[in-house]
């Protein structure tokens, strides 16, 4: 039989913990709860999950501050976490990206939403990698080569936007702001703006056509995200 995932809910609220786990439970999924950030530690401290569900306000230390310090830690560092938040505010779900979270969900949240969000986090934590190759949805890059192919079709990018690609196809599915690709693609260059960021995800999407430019998805309030699920639904499944 095949491994059920496990998901840590770490939620002060027992009714939606409940409501969460028992959906989760419906789908194949193994839960385990935590009320506070302690009872989460401990958690964490005795079985490392496959997915955290981490929420933003809970007694004692916060959502925020445990997401930072999983993120350090070497056990934790890879476990995909997504936050859940009644904070709509851009600024609260900026700090969230940039304390590690791979995705976050605002309360009140449909249980479709938040299954598919688990689903898309543990299906594209580590993309397909054969001899320095990255492969997503038909998109493919190599590395070491600078070649960057859509269903074998060779496309042609400038220096950043490859980069950029490089590092979205290195990190699918999971959600970064502009701040974070500043950091991650352009270096501590403090000087350049986050508008820099625009305009070169303009620019890839262009140079990948409008196709494989699907795959580059804009999250409201957030950042950016490259996903493979667009192009995989649009392709026939003998291609996939
Ligand atoms: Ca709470």
């Amino acid at each position: 039989m095949r491994r059920q995932p496990s998901v840590l809910i770490v939620e002060d609220e027992p009714a939606i913990a409940e409501l969460i786990a028992v959906n989760l439970r419906h789908n194949g999924f193994r839960t385990i709860w935590a009320m506070d950030s302690a009872s989460a530690q401990r958690e964490i401290d005795d079985l490392v999950p496959d997915v955290i569900l981490l929420d933003w306000m809970l007694p004692g230390e916060t959502g925020l501050s445990l997401a930072k310090r999983w993120r350090k830690n070497e056990r934790t560092k890879a476990v995909p976490l997504i936050m859940l938040t009644a904070r709509g505010d851009e600024m609260d779900r900026i700090a969230g990206l940039d304390a590690g979270a791979d995705d976050y969900i605002v309360k009140p949240f449909s249980t479709k939403e938040l299954l598919a969000r688990v689903r898309a986090v543990l299906r594209r934590r580590a993309p397909e990698e054969i001899g320095g190759t990255l492969t997503i949805g038909g998109l493919s890059l190599d590395a070491a080569t600078y070649r960057v192919t859509f269903n074998t079709q060779l496309l042609k990018l400038g220096p950043t936007e490859f980069k950029l690609l490089h590092y979205f196809m290195s990190h699918a599915e999971r959600v970064h702001s502009r701040s974070q690709l500043l950091d991650k693609v352009w270096g501590d260059h403090v000087f350049i703006e986050e508008r820099t960021v625009d305009v070169h995800v303009k620019r890839l999407r262009e140079a990948l056509g409008v196709q494989a430019g699907l795959m580059i998805e804009t999250v409201r309030g957030a950042g950016y995200r490259l996903s493979g699920q667009a192009v995989m639904a649009m392709q026939s499944p003998s291609l996939g």
